[in-house]
Protein backbone atom coordinates (compact mmCIF):
# COMPACT_ATOMS: atom_id res chain seq x y z
CA UNK A 1 0.00 0.00 0.00
CA UNK A 2 2.71 2.17 1.51
CA UNK A 3 4.63 1.07 -1.68
CA UNK A 4 2.37 2.34 -4.22
CA UNK A 5 1.68 5.00 -2.77
CA UNK A 6 4.90 5.91 -2.70
CA UNK A 7 5.31 4.74 -6.36
CA UNK A 8 2.18 7.16 -7.84
CA UNK A 9 4.08 9.85 -5.76
CA UNK A 10 7.05 9.04 -7.56
CA UNK A 11 5.19 9.39 -10.98
CA UNK A 12 3.48 12.64 -10.07
CA UNK A 13 6.82 14.39 -9.38
CA UNK A 14 8.25 12.65 -12.72
CA UNK A 15 5.26 14.63 -14.22
CA UNK A 16 5.77 18.13 -12.64
CA UNK A 17 9.57 17.80 -13.20
CA UNK A 18 8.94 16.91 -16.57
CA UNK A 19 6.89 19.59 -17.17
CA UNK A 20 9.28 22.34 -15.80
CA UNK A 21 12.02 20.68 -17.83
CA UNK A 22 10.12 21.20 -21.19
CA UNK A 23 9.24 25.30 -19.87
CA UNK A 24 13.21 25.85 -19.13
CA UNK A 25 14.20 24.42 -22.56
CA UNK A 26 11.07 26.63 -24.28
CA UNK A 27 12.82 29.75 -21.96
CA UNK A 28 16.32 28.49 -22.75
CA UNK A 29 15.89 28.09 -26.22
CA UNK A 30 14.50 32.22 -26.72
CA UNK A 31 17.87 33.85 -25.80
CA UNK A 32 19.72 31.73 -28.74
CA UNK A 33 17.69 33.19 -30.98
CA UNK A 34 18.07 36.34 -29.60
CA UNK A 35 21.70 36.15 -29.40
CA UNK A 36 21.73 35.63 -33.11
CA UNK A 37 19.05 38.07 -34.27
CA UNK A 38 21.42 40.61 -31.76
CA UNK A 39 24.19 40.20 -34.22
CA UNK A 40 22.37 40.16 -37.59
CA UNK A 41 20.87 43.40 -36.66
CA UNK A 42 23.67 45.26 -35.30
CA UNK A 43 23.65 47.63 -38.13
CA UNK A 44 19.96 47.45 -38.43
CA UNK A 45 17.16 49.47 -36.35
CA UNK A 46 17.87 50.58 -32.72
CA UNK A 47 15.67 52.55 -30.09
CA UNK A 48 18.73 53.88 -28.43
CA UNK A 49 18.22 55.40 -24.54
CA UNK A 50 14.49 56.22 -22.65
CA UNK A 51 11.61 56.68 -24.49
CA UNK A 52 11.80 60.60 -23.15
CA UNK A 53 15.20 60.68 -23.72
CA UNK A 54 16.43 58.91 -26.75
CA UNK A 55 16.61 58.82 -30.46
CA UNK A 56 16.47 55.90 -33.01
CA UNK A 57 18.00 54.33 -35.74
CA UNK A 58 17.04 52.85 -39.20
CA UNK A 59 13.30 53.30 -38.46
CA UNK A 60 10.41 51.91 -40.56
CA UNK A 61 7.74 54.07 -41.49
CA UNK A 62 4.20 53.15 -41.04
CA UNK A 63 1.90 53.13 -44.00
CA UNK A 64 -1.71 53.34 -44.12
CA UNK A 65 -3.68 50.43 -45.07
CA UNK A 66 -6.83 48.54 -46.06
CA UNK A 67 -7.39 48.07 -42.15
CA UNK A 68 -5.38 51.26 -40.61
CA UNK A 69 -5.51 54.74 -41.26
CA UNK A 70 -3.42 57.90 -40.12
CA UNK A 71 -4.48 61.38 -38.55
CA UNK A 72 -3.34 63.73 -40.72
CA UNK A 73 0.67 64.78 -40.39
CA UNK A 74 0.95 62.26 -37.41
CA UNK A 75 4.65 61.02 -37.45
CA UNK A 76 5.18 57.76 -38.71
CA UNK A 77 8.48 56.13 -37.87
CA UNK A 78 9.24 53.53 -35.45
CA UNK A 79 11.29 50.49 -34.84
CA UNK A 80 9.91 47.84 -37.07
CA UNK A 81 8.59 45.64 -34.44
CA UNK A 82 6.17 48.29 -33.47
CA UNK A 83 5.74 49.29 -37.09
CA UNK A 84 4.40 45.40 -37.23
CA UNK A 85 2.57 45.09 -34.50
CA UNK A 86 0.44 47.74 -35.12
CA UNK A 87 -0.27 46.29 -38.81
CA UNK A 88 -1.17 42.54 -37.06
CA UNK A 89 -3.20 44.01 -34.23
CA UNK A 90 -5.56 46.01 -37.00
CA UNK A 91 -5.95 43.40 -38.91
CA UNK A 92 -6.82 41.35 -36.31
CA UNK A 93 -9.83 43.53 -35.32
CA UNK A 94 -10.77 44.27 -39.00
CA UNK A 95 -11.39 40.51 -39.22
CA UNK A 96 -13.90 40.13 -36.44
CA UNK A 97 -15.10 43.31 -36.95
CA UNK A 98 -15.62 44.27 -41.11
CA UNK A 99 -14.35 46.99 -42.62
CA UNK A 100 -12.56 48.10 -39.39
CA UNK A 101 -9.80 50.56 -39.78
CA UNK A 102 -7.50 51.13 -36.87
CA UNK A 103 -6.25 55.33 -36.66
CA UNK A 104 -3.01 55.68 -35.67
CA UNK A 105 -1.35 59.07 -34.73
CA UNK A 106 1.91 59.91 -34.18
CA UNK A 107 4.71 57.87 -33.24
CA UNK A 108 8.23 58.56 -33.86
CA UNK A 109 9.95 61.19 -35.95
CA UNK A 110 12.56 59.19 -38.89
CA UNK A 111 15.63 59.85 -35.85
CA UNK A 112 13.45 60.19 -33.02
CA UNK A 113 14.14 62.39 -30.38
CA UNK A 114 12.06 65.22 -28.92
CA UNK A 115 8.70 65.12 -30.54
CA UNK A 116 6.23 68.07 -30.24
CA UNK A 117 3.43 67.67 -28.16
CA UNK A 118 5.19 65.19 -26.55
CA UNK A 119 7.32 63.89 -23.33
CA UNK A 120 8.21 60.38 -24.97
CA UNK A 121 7.71 59.07 -28.67
CA UNK A 122 11.30 60.05 -28.68
CA UNK A 123 13.07 56.36 -29.08
CA UNK A 124 10.09 54.43 -31.97
CA UNK A 125 8.59 52.45 -29.17
CA UNK A 126 5.86 54.49 -28.54
CA UNK A 127 2.46 54.62 -30.41
CA UNK A 128 -1.11 56.69 -30.13
CA UNK A 129 -3.90 54.70 -31.31
CA UNK A 130 -7.29 56.11 -31.61
CA UNK A 131 -10.24 54.48 -29.77
CA UNK A 132 -12.81 52.47 -32.07
CA UNK A 133 -15.94 54.17 -32.13
CA UNK A 134 -19.73 53.48 -32.14
CA UNK A 135 -22.54 56.41 -33.43
CA UNK A 136 -25.31 56.46 -30.78
CA UNK A 137 -26.78 53.35 -32.19
CA UNK A 138 -23.90 51.54 -31.61
CA UNK A 139 -22.80 50.95 -35.24
CA UNK A 140 -19.41 50.96 -35.74
CA UNK A 141 -18.09 54.03 -37.53
CA UNK A 142 -14.44 55.10 -38.29
CA UNK A 143 -13.65 58.45 -37.86
CA UNK A 144 -10.47 60.61 -39.01
CA UNK A 145 -9.95 61.87 -35.44
CA UNK A 146 -9.09 60.76 -32.30
CA UNK A 147 -12.59 60.82 -29.42
CA UNK A 148 -12.11 61.66 -26.20
CA UNK A 149 -14.62 59.68 -24.14
CA UNK A 150 -15.75 59.67 -20.59
CA UNK A 151 -15.80 56.57 -18.00
CA UNK A 152 -19.56 56.14 -18.67
CA UNK A 153 -18.75 55.53 -22.43
CA UNK A 154 -19.84 58.93 -24.32
CA UNK A 155 -18.07 61.45 -26.18
CA UNK A 156 -16.78 64.28 -24.24
CA UNK A 157 -17.17 67.02 -27.34
CA UNK A 158 -19.23 64.81 -29.92
CA UNK A 159 -22.94 63.94 -28.31
CA UNK A 160 -23.54 61.10 -31.01
CA UNK A 161 -20.26 59.06 -30.18
CA UNK A 162 -20.03 55.95 -28.00
CA UNK A 163 -16.96 54.55 -26.77
CA UNK A 164 -16.74 50.85 -28.99
CA UNK A 165 -16.14 48.53 -26.35
CA UNK A 166 -15.82 45.44 -28.32
CA UNK A 167 -13.54 46.91 -30.82
CA UNK A 168 -11.19 48.39 -28.66
CA UNK A 169 -11.30 45.58 -26.43
CA UNK A 170 -9.82 43.19 -29.18
CA UNK A 171 -7.79 45.68 -29.87
CA UNK A 172 -5.96 45.75 -26.67
CA UNK A 173 -6.18 41.76 -26.88
CA UNK A 174 -4.50 41.89 -30.14
CA UNK A 175 -1.64 43.98 -29.02
CA UNK A 176 -1.31 42.30 -25.70
CA UNK A 177 -1.57 38.49 -27.53
CA UNK A 178 0.81 39.32 -30.03
CA UNK A 179 3.27 36.70 -30.17
CA UNK A 180 6.63 38.86 -31.83
CA UNK A 181 6.46 42.36 -29.90
CA UNK A 182 5.98 42.44 -26.31
CA UNK A 183 3.63 44.87 -25.10
CA UNK A 184 5.05 47.06 -22.36
CA UNK A 185 2.63 49.55 -20.88
CA UNK A 186 -0.89 50.62 -22.20
CA UNK A 187 -2.23 53.92 -21.51
CA UNK A 188 -5.76 54.53 -20.94
CA UNK A 189 -7.67 56.68 -18.55
CA UNK A 190 -9.03 54.72 -15.56
CA UNK A 191 -12.41 54.80 -16.44
CA UNK A 192 -11.70 54.02 -19.70
CA UNK A 193 -9.08 50.76 -18.61
CA UNK A 194 -12.56 50.06 -16.22
CA UNK A 195 -14.54 49.31 -19.07
CA UNK A 196 -11.82 47.43 -21.33
CA UNK A 197 -11.61 44.67 -18.18
CA UNK A 198 -15.43 44.83 -17.50
CA UNK A 199 -15.88 44.46 -21.19
CA UNK A 200 -12.46 41.57 -21.61
CA UNK A 201 -14.77 39.20 -18.26
CA UNK A 202 -18.08 40.15 -20.84
CA UNK A 203 -16.31 38.16 -23.26
CA UNK A 204 -14.74 35.28 -21.00
CA UNK A 205 -11.26 36.48 -21.81
CA UNK A 206 -8.76 33.62 -20.01
CA UNK A 207 -8.06 35.26 -16.52
CA UNK A 208 -4.12 35.56 -17.21
CA UNK A 209 -4.90 38.05 -20.17
CA UNK A 210 -7.35 40.20 -17.85
CA UNK A 211 -4.40 40.48 -14.85
CA UNK A 212 -1.83 40.88 -18.32
CA UNK A 213 -4.16 43.60 -19.04
CA UNK A 214 -4.84 45.17 -15.77
CA UNK A 215 -1.47 45.23 -14.87
CA UNK A 216 -0.25 46.71 -18.51
CA UNK A 217 -3.51 49.29 -18.65
CA UNK A 218 -2.23 52.21 -16.59
CA UNK A 219 -2.73 55.93 -16.35
CA UNK A 220 0.78 57.87 -15.62
CA UNK A 221 -1.55 61.27 -14.59
CA UNK A 222 -5.43 61.72 -14.10
CA UNK A 223 -7.35 62.50 -17.12
CA UNK A 224 -4.86 61.81 -19.80
CA UNK A 225 -5.40 59.49 -22.60
CA UNK A 226 -8.99 59.64 -22.75
CA UNK A 227 -8.90 59.31 -26.93
CA UNK A 228 -6.81 57.31 -27.69
CA UNK A 229 -4.58 54.65 -25.74
CA UNK A 230 -0.69 54.86 -25.96
CA UNK A 231 0.84 52.16 -26.94
CA UNK A 232 5.17 51.50 -25.64
CA UNK A 233 6.63 48.39 -26.54
CA UNK A 234 9.63 46.90 -24.58
CA UNK A 235 12.97 47.14 -25.30
CA UNK A 236 13.45 44.19 -27.72
CA UNK A 237 16.10 41.72 -26.59
CA UNK A 238 18.68 42.56 -29.30
CA UNK A 239 18.88 46.00 -28.40
CA UNK A 240 18.77 45.60 -24.53
CA UNK A 241 22.32 47.10 -24.56
CA UNK A 242 21.37 50.37 -25.86
CA UNK A 243 17.60 50.73 -25.06
CA UNK A 244 16.50 52.01 -21.69
CA UNK A 245 13.34 50.67 -20.81
CA UNK A 246 11.72 52.90 -18.68
CA UNK A 247 11.16 56.63 -19.05
CA UNK A 248 13.81 58.64 -17.21
CA UNK A 249 12.88 60.69 -13.84
CA UNK A 250 11.51 64.22 -15.26
CA UNK A 251 14.23 66.84 -14.00
CA UNK A 252 12.53 70.15 -13.35
CA UNK A 253 10.09 69.79 -15.55
CA UNK A 254 12.24 71.49 -18.41
CA UNK A 255 10.78 69.71 -21.36
CA UNK A 256 7.56 69.26 -19.64
CA UNK A 257 6.57 72.29 -22.27
CA UNK A 258 4.14 74.60 -21.81
CA UNK A 259 2.32 74.25 -18.91
CA UNK A 260 -1.02 76.78 -18.15
CA UNK A 261 -4.37 75.86 -19.18
CA UNK A 262 -6.51 73.07 -18.82
CA UNK A 263 -5.24 70.70 -21.75
CA UNK A 264 -1.65 71.81 -22.91
CA UNK A 265 -1.03 70.07 -25.84
CA UNK A 266 1.97 68.32 -24.03
CA UNK A 267 2.13 64.44 -23.86
CA UNK A 268 3.54 63.89 -20.56
CA UNK A 269 3.01 60.36 -20.43
CA UNK A 270 6.65 59.24 -21.33
CA UNK A 271 7.84 61.64 -19.15
CA UNK A 272 6.91 59.68 -16.37
CA UNK A 273 9.22 58.44 -13.88
CA UNK A 274 8.84 54.13 -13.54
CA UNK A 275 4.62 53.82 -14.30
CA UNK A 276 4.29 51.81 -11.37
CA UNK A 277 0.29 51.65 -10.31
CA UNK A 278 1.89 52.21 -6.70
CA UNK A 279 2.74 55.48 -7.77
CA UNK A 280 0.61 58.22 -6.14
CA UNK A 281 -0.63 60.63 -9.58
CA UNK A 282 0.40 63.76 -7.12
CA UNK A 283 3.99 63.42 -6.88
CA UNK A 284 4.01 65.20 -10.59
CA UNK A 285 4.06 68.98 -10.77
CA UNK A 286 0.77 70.21 -10.89
CA UNK A 287 1.64 72.04 -13.55
CA UNK A 288 1.56 69.33 -15.67
CA UNK A 289 -1.89 67.85 -15.02
CA UNK A 290 -4.67 66.64 -16.96
CA UNK A 291 -2.25 67.47 -20.19
CA UNK A 292 -2.37 65.30 -22.80
CA UNK A 293 -1.14 65.04 -26.39
CA UNK A 294 -3.70 65.34 -29.27
ZN1 LIG B 1 1.47 59.22 -26.73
Amino acid sequence: MLYRRLLSLAVVVALLGVGVDAAEAKAAKKPTKVAAASKSSRKGPRSIGAPNAGHLEGAMLLKGSRTLKQKEGSHSWALPELVRLLQRASAKVAKKHKSSVMLVGDLSGRTGGFLERHGSHQSGRDADVGFFVMNSKGKPVNVRHFVAFDGSGKGRELPWAMFDDARNWDLIEALLQDDKATVRYLFVTPPLKARLLAQATRKHARPELIARAAAAMMSPQEDVHDDHVHVRIACPESMRDVCIEEAMPRVGGGDAGPAKGARAAVDTDGAEEKPSEAKPAAEAPPSDGANEAK
